[in-house]
């Protein structure tokens, strides 16, 4: 069954202090009436990710996912950080191919189906991000982008791998800009990736895998984005770095 998700995603935000503050933050904050059945997931900067799994250990509410993979398993790669390593920190999920892994380190889609697949090897769940740039909405053809994207993240993998794979439509035109897609825009875009899914796999995969919307979503925009059909929950950039903030997009998933 498909679930609702509201993923942080910390970038590379917070000193280890700050981490370490905002994860007791969430760990008041997020009681079983404020979780419902919402998965939440937070993304630490790496080099924390060991001590925020620690920190969680007795959380039955909060999951910790990376913010990238290397798609080796080991080797001469300095600086980087293979699934494997991940998976033995009890890590239990990766964002794979962000808009700015895309932008600033020339992620491709084929590059993002190898760490997919480096995920799912490694028992980790994968978000796999997927949107448009500006000029690609205002074209005309960012449905087109879109399920490119998504075509070619995910070639090769079989229904059953989408059991471990999240998707989350990020337009790159709203991410940290403070501006929104309108509801209906991210609902027709997310219909739009079921649609794909259900034609790609089956009606029941297309069904069950939980599409989230990032882009600026916020604490007093989260409950119409969610209130879509289509829209699972959310990745959250700015906004996740604010234990309330991010309560109040939890809240909003759990009693939308
Ligand atoms: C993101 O980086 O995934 C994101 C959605 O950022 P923001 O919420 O800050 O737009």
């Amino acid at each position: 069954m498909r679930r609702r998700i509201v993923a942080g995603n910390w970038k590379m935000n917070t000193t280890y202090a700050e981490a370490m503050d905002l994860v007791e933050g969430l760990k008041n904050a997020l009681t079983q009436e404020v979780v419902g059945d919402t998965g939440v997931i937070i993304t630490p900067p790496s080099v924390y990710l060991s001590d925020v799994v620690g920190a969680l250990v007795d959380n039955e509410f909060i999951a910790v996912a990376a913010q990238n993979v290397h798609e080796k398993d080991n080797g001469a790669f300095t600086g980087e950080i293979s699934a494997p390593m991940l998976s033995s920190l009890d890590v239990d999920a990766i964002i794979i191919g962000h808009s700015e892994r895309r932008q600033y380190f020339g992620e491709s889609n084929e590059s993002c189906k190898v760490k997919i697949g480096q995920a799912l090897n490694n028992e980790l769940a994968a978000i796999y991000c997927i949107g448009e740039t500006l000029e690609e909405r205002q074209s005309g053809n960012f449905m087109e982008v879109i399920l490119n994207q998504c075509a070619e993240g995910l070639e090769g993998f079989i229904a059953d791998d989408m059991d471990n794979i999240i998707l989350a439509y990020e337009p790159v035109w709203a991410i940290g800009t403070g501006e929104v897609a309108t509801p209906e825009q991210a609902q027709e875009v997310h219909a739009g990736i079921r649609a794909w899914l259900a034609e790609r796999f089956d009606a029941e995969t297309a069904e069950n895998v939980s599409v989230l919307y990032g882009g600026s979503c916020k604490p007093g925009n989260a409950a119409e984005l969610f209130a879509q059909p289509d829209i699972d929950g959310g990745l959250i950039g700015g906004a996740s770095l604010n234990a309330e903030d991010f309560t109040g997009i939890i809240k909003a998933r759990t009693n939308a």
